[in-house]
């Protein structure tokens, strides 16, 4: 199908070195992108290069740091000759609770998750202009729509994801930039395993709210990131679409 190849685009995944980053920049070269990842962690940028296969890019940054974040975008660029994706998709979480949060820990993880995929954007708007359009592929969560008495300041992030999105679909569609976050239900990756170490009985709860009857996994998230980056969804901005399994439709 002409319209989800993306053949000739270039795209970069932030967090692309592991996880869901790497499930969707899989999916993004196999359906013919050039791709770019970046990541803090040189070893882990290595190991994904060697999955991505040849003429993938890895570039080292920590999206939290604004200086680093836009040159990550124009490394990008210039690395891979062009740029016309954009998925945020690095983020962390601190599970506390709100009581037990210092305001370093909260500023972390706002910075981590959602002022990163603001400042990415901004570098990337002048990048999308020059290729006459653009894609922005945000990563939300069910907490972007949930709350959890262990994910205040992850929480806000996420639904602040939502938001920005909103506000720069809004903006951009004149320049042909469509700007979509998905929201990933409970997919099996470190940060989740993590969580599962932290929080008594998740394992055991997400397999039984979510009727798919398992977790995701990063693999699951490449249809999407595909359809979200590709012609085929040149009419679709702004919109927050969960991948769960059906973990969110579940009433009973
Ligand atoms: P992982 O921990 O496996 O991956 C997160 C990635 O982000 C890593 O590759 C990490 O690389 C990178 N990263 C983290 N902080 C920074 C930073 N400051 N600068 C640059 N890179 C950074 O987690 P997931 O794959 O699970 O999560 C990916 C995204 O999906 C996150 O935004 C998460 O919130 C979201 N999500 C995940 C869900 C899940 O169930 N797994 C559910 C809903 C949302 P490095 O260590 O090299 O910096």
């Amino acid at each position: 199908m002409e319209k989800f190849e993306l053949q000739g685009k270039a795209a970069l995944v932030t967090g692309g070195n592991g996880g869901i980053g790497l499930g969707m920049a899989q999916a993004l070269a196999a359906a013919g992108a050039k791709v770019a990842i970046a990541g803090r962690d040189e070893d882990k940028n290595a190991a994904a290069l060697k999955a991505l296969g040849a003429g993938a890019v890895a570039l080292v940054a920590d999206v939290a740091d604004e200086r680093a974040c836009r040159a990550m975008v124009d490394e990008a660029a210039r690395r891979l000759g062009r740029l016309d994706i954009l998925v945020n998709n690095a983020g962390i979480n601190i599970r506390r609770q709100p009581q037990d949060y210092t305001l370093e820990e909260w500023q972390r993880v706002l910075s981590a998750n959602l002022t990163s995929a603001f400042v990415a954007a901004q570098a990337a708007y002048p990048h999308f202009v020059r290729a006459g359009g653009g894609k922005i592929v945000n990563i939300g969560s069910m907490m972007s729509m949930f709350g959890a008495s262990f994910a205040a300041p992850y929480g806000a992030s996420k639904g602040g994801i939502v938001q920005l999105t909103r506000s720069l679909a809004c903006a951009w569609a004149k320049d042909h930039i469509q700007v979509n976050a998905v929201l990933p239900g409970w997919i099996d990756t470190a940060l989740t395993r993590r969580a599962r170490g932290e929080v008594a009985g998740l394992h055991e709860r997400v397999v039984a709210r979510t009727p798919a009857g398992r977790w995701g996994t990063p693999q699951d998230m490449g249809g999407i990131a595909v359809f979200l980056c590709s012609t085929a969804s040149d009419f679709i901005t702004g919109t927050a679409i969960p991948v769960d399994g059906g973990y969110s439709i579940q009433g009973g």
